[in-house]
């Protein structure tokens, strides 16, 4: 039997950060709970103390500007999905909000702890990462922003620091050319994780090429997969189902997926490109959703 850990239940972000701060490694944050619980009874959390984010005030607005999204961390993910902010400014990731878990599940999880338990099987991280999103995070001597990229570092991994907080994340707001979507393949029940999740985003030029792309590959690395340099290639080029194919090939070479219950490292990797593809044509149809592969 473990020792029992003491429950801190901080009113304010200053007293939160206070309590990290004071003890370290062995404190760890509670949000909505619901991987929190899991990895707890499990055994896979390890802590002497726990600290409640949930009696914060605050940190639970979803609010847009000229060029971005904001979204605090403790807003409930059922609260993005449906704030009016993010279906006018970021419709692929309202759409993808309600493809995660169910709406029991969403009603409780917030957008913090849905980035910070950095599983390589969540939804959001998929649109978040395509659209360069930032992650603010604060500490008692300030704070700092990281995209997203770096945040995540590896599997159930991210670079915050012990005594760090995620107060929120910044989503840059895609001009109205782009098109995008969200692909999500389940290999299980209708609420589970992805297999492999494909964000695609699309903008055409005015003589019909492609003036950018940005594709997003979460489920087949430990954290979401992309390209950059791939990606700028691909800029100029008309969009044929023959250039879909090649950036989705380039994408399914350079990924190293996991094996588990979900699929075999070999047939996420089959599956990856023609997702990608799929993902490619409705990006350029403008459909700006997310569906179920
Ligand atoms: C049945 C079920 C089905 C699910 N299906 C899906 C799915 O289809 N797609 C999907 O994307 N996700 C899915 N999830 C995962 C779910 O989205 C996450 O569990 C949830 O978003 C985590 O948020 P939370 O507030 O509950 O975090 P918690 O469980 O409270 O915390 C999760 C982790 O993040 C840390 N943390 C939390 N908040 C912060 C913060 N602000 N700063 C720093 N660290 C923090 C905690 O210490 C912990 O390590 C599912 C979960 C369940 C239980």
């Amino acid at each position: 039997m473990r020792a029992p850990a003491a429950m801190h239940r901080p009113e304010t972000l200053e007293e939160l950060l206070a309590i990290l701060r004071e003890h370290g490694d062995s404190a760890k944050i509670v949000a909505g709970g619901t991987a929190f619980t899991i990895l707890w009874k499990a055994g896979l959390l390890q802590a002497e103390h726990i600290v409640s984010a949930t009696g914060l005030h605050g940190l639970t607005d979803v609010r847009a500007d000229d060029e971005a999204l904001t979204v605090g961390a403790l807003a409930r993910v059922r609260d993005v999905e449906r704030a009016e902010a993010t279906r006018r400014n970021s419709p692929v990731l309202a759409s993808a909000l309600r493809l995660v878990a169910n709406v029991r599940v969403r009603n409780v999880a917030t957008m913090g702890g849905n980035v910070a338990e950095a599983d390589y099987t969540s939804d959001p991280p998929a649109v978040l990462s395509a659209l360069d999103a930032v992650v603010t995070i604060r500490d008692k001597d300030g704070g700092r922003d990281l995209p997203l990229r770096e945040f995540l570092v590896d599997y159930f991994e991210t670079a915050l620091r012990p005594d760090e907080f995620v107060t929120g994340v910044r989503i840059p707001i895609l001009a109205a050319d782009w098109g995008g979507t969200y692909l999500k393949l389940l290999s299980r029940s209708a609420e589970d994780r992805t297999c492999i999740g494909v964000a695609a985003f699309l903008q055409h030029a005015t003589d019909g090429t492609c003036a950018g792309v940005r594709v997003a590959v979460v489920g087949g690395n430990p954290v979401p997969l992309r390209l950059p340099e791939v990606e700028r290639q691909f800029v100029g080029q008309e969009p044929s189902m023959e250039a879909f194919a090649a950036l989705a090939a380039e994408y399914a070479a350079a990924a190293d997926p996991v094996a588990d219950n979900r699929g075999t490292a070999s047939y996420r990797r089959r599956v990856m490109a023609p997702l990608i593809v799929r993902a490619l044509r409705r990006a350029a149809r403008g459909t700006n959703d997310a569906v179920f592969a």
